[in-house]
């Protein structure tokens, strides 16, 4: 795990924060997660030195993409790349001096999650207890990947109602840690059952609930 310096929590909560460019274009989850990852690797003077293939591999991303997000942030003003980009492009982010981050609230969700049609309360609490002890989140965590979500990953509604769905399943050994969660709606997740499902978080998750909830494993 690379060292997170003071300033690059700074620089990734004001990333956390920065929804839309100073023209007032919405950034995709892609531009979100790349400026949430160089963010998070600055050094004292708000330069990322991080090679580009690194962020490639962190996210999760093939190199095309990253690099067609990166020219977009360097359009809106929201990287500035102080060295000739390539392989070793110094990246500098524009965090304004008197930025503050804004304290973080959370609403906890229902007590009780929803139970799953032909699966009774008892064997469903049995499994839960089993997928805890291989692995655990905190409400910050999954408050972190819900805000940055932004709704179902499935069918992209913000519904009102989300559940946490286990990627590998509990019922075939999923643990209950925030690597194997991801927000689906009610509907979504009635629609996938007990199937394992495609990881459909958006890139940068990991670096936002690593934000707000802390180092992941
Ligand atoms: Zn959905």
């Amino acid at each position: 795990m690379v060292e997170v310096t003071a300033t690059g929590q700074r620089a990734a909560q004001w990333a956390w924060e920065v929804n839309v460019s100073p023209g007032g274009v919405a950034l995709t989850p892609t531009d979100k997660g790349v400026l949430l990852a160089l963010c998070w690797h600055v050094d004292d003077d708000l330069c990322c030195r991080l090679p580009l293939h690194t962020v490639v591999t962190r996210l999760g991303l093939s190199m095309k993409p990253v690099r067609v997000a990166l020219k977009r942030l360097r359009e809106y003003g929201l990287v500035e790349a102080v060295a000739a980009p390539g392989k070793v492009g110094v990246y500098k982010m524009p965090v304004p001096a008197d930025f503050t981050p804004k304290p973080w609230s959370y609403a906890p969700p229902p007590p009780r999650e929803a139970g799953r049609p032909g699966v009774s309360h008892r064997r469903r609490h049995d499994r839960l207890a089993i997928a805890r002890s291989l692995g655990q989140h905190t409400a910050e965590q999954w408050g972190a990947l819900v805000g940055f979500c932004g709704g179902c990953v499935a069918c992209r509604k913000k519904s009102a109602q989300l559940t946490k769905d286990h990627i590998e399943p509990i019922s075939k050994g999923g643990h209950d840690g925030i690597t194997n969660i991801q927000p689906l709606c009610l509907p979504c997740n009635s629609a996938k059952g007990a199937r394992p499902w495609r990881d459909m978080r958006p890139e940068g998750w990991r670096e936002a609930v690593q934000l707000v909830g802390g180092q992941i494993e």
